[in-house]
């Protein structure tokens, strides 16, 4: 940030970057759509498409007002295949990505990638560094591979790599699946690792209204853990050990689980004060009143006119048969639901562990959750609506819980860091027999710190059982 208040990244300044990548997705999804759909082939993952923007504009690209720059697609036919995987339809990606102005998050990373968040939720956009990039490139094979025999996984969803060259410089980003919800503020954000070593968020983190906490702070706030029930339990543990062995075998380390939390009882708190708040102003003056008449008339009038426009556009997606039927699916889950809520149209923390992924498969209309996992009794039936698709939990207290969360930060190989410390650590120790080891390590350590530490199975007496189908 310069003193004028202009952020910038590698001197560019971020609007420009922002409206660039705009730019360069719309064009390289969009070109895609000439290309027949075909299979995956080997050789697609190692291709780079290169277009030109000049401010002008091409018959290829439109004209812009910022500097002439190059956009760079990795990997582009391998990469429709995975959204494809996830049931993203090329223009919802476009639309989500290139039709309304990104958000841009504040990093609490040390690494100074930036963070862009769409619109709607649904995607983010992270700045990688080259290594990175050739890392991802590298690692595209095997991760399809594993994405595509397994689709219950909490690994980033990776659903693009691109480069903004201009003037000499390379920005490199990857298009993500957002873990957290932004619509509703999360009560606890944890980045953890299962280490203790330097695992606590700094003074400036904590001052933040919304921070990124870590692995000691968790233990500090959360000494008893998340409940969680035996089903879901299993289903977490278990997805974790699968993804940690695939870490494992890439030689990855140092990924982080983030763990969003949204306490339920806290929230209809707040949301009760805030009432009582309004209700109170709404007494106070006949002008208040008048006002807040007002207010919430507006804000049906916009709700009707945003649920009308959400109708409208799920009806113009009929064609896209795999998203309307995950909206349904969804929909159902949280009957009544305002439509405006749309995290995780395409993947929810949910179903990430349970890995419904098969839209064919039956749907268990009595609890109206499609999977094996008993959802608990208090989930029906309250204000669920929020915040859609999170794992049910307790605290300590026995507070109500939605849990938000997924594997971040994979791109950090050991083999690259390797090389670095093994010059130095050779002369004194043995430096390969220790370092292969390494990446085995950091796996069973992160998975026992979550397993025993972070989540708990619910006691059996407590569990509630309602009337489970199949
Ligand atoms: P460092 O290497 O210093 O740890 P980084 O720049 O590589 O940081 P990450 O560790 O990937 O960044 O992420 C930093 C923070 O950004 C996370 O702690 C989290 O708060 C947020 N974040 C990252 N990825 C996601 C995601 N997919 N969804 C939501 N938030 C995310
Ligand atoms: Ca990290
Ligand atoms: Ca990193």
């Amino acid at each position: 940030v310069d003193k004028s208040g202009i952020v910038s990244y590698k001197k560019k300044p971020t609007s420009e970057l922002m409206a660039a990548i705009q730019l360069g997705i719309g064009q390289s999804v969009g070109g895609l759509s000439s290309k027949p759909e075909r299979d995956v082939l080997m050789q697609d993952f190692g291709v780079v498409e290169v277009v030109f923007f000049p401010g002008e504009g091409s018959n290829l690209t439109p004209a812009h007002h910022y500097s002439d720059f190059r956009f760079k697609t990795y990997a582009p036919v391998a990469f429709r295949y995975f959204r494809d995987l996830f049931g993203i339809q090329p223009d919802d990606f476009m639309l989500s990505l290139c039709d309304e102005p990104l958000k841009e998050l504040s990093n609490p990373g040390a690494s100074g990638s930036i963070f862009y968040l769409t619109q709607d939720d649904e995607f983010i956009i992270k700045t990688v560094q080259h290594k990175e990039a050739e890392f991802l490139q590298k690692l595209l094979p095997g991760y399809f591979l594993n994405i595509s025999q397994n689709k219950r996984t909490l690994l980033p969803k990776f659903y693009g790599l691109y480069c903004y060259q201009c003037s000499g410089k390379n920005i490199r980003f990857t298009v993500m699946n957002n873990l957290l919800p932004s619509t509703v503020k999360l009560h606890e954000k944890y980045d953890m690792k299962g280490s203790t070593y330097k695992r606590k968020a700094s003074k400036h983190e904590r001052s933040k209204s919304s921070p990124t906490l870590k692995d000691l702070d968790f233990m500090d706030n959360h000494p008893e853990g998340l409940q969680l029930e035996k089903d879901t339990y299993d289903a977490l543990i278990k997805t974790l050990q699968r993804d940690c062995r695939v870490l494992e075998s890439f030689k990855i380390m140092d990924y982080s689980l983030l763990v969003g939390i949204y306490n339920l009882d806290l929230a209809n708190k707040e949301k009760k004060q805030i009432q009582e708040f309004q209700s109170q102003q709404y007494c106070n003056t006949f002008i208040t009143r008048h006002f807040w008449n007002r207010q919430s008339q507006s804000t049906v009038q916009q709700q009707q006119i945003q649920l009308q426009q959400d109708k409208e556009q799920s009806e113009n997606y009929g064609s896209s048969q795999s998203r309307s039927d995950r909206t349904d699916t969804r929909n159902s889950l949280h009957r009544g639901k305002s439509f405006k809520t749309r995290i995780g149209q395409y993947s929810t923390p949910m179903e990430s562990i349970q890995g419904v992924t098969d839209l064919n498969e039956e749907i268990d209309e009595d609890t109206d959750v499609p999977s094996d996992i008993q959802t608990p009794h208090w989930l029906s039936n309250s204000h669920v609506s929020d915040c859609p698709g999170g794992i049910p939990a307790r605290n300590a207290k026995g507070e109500r819980l939605l849990i938000y969360l997924g594997i971040i930060d994979i791109l950090q190989s050991f083999r690259l860091k390797k090389r670095l410390e093994h010059t130095m650590k050779s002369i004194v120790i043995d430096g390969d027999t220790i370092s292969v080891h390494r990446p085995s390590y950091y796996a069973q350590r992160f998975l026992q710190y979550h397993a025993t530490r972070v989540f708990k199975k619910t006691p059996t007496a407590l569990k509630h059982s309602p009337s489970k189908k199949r």
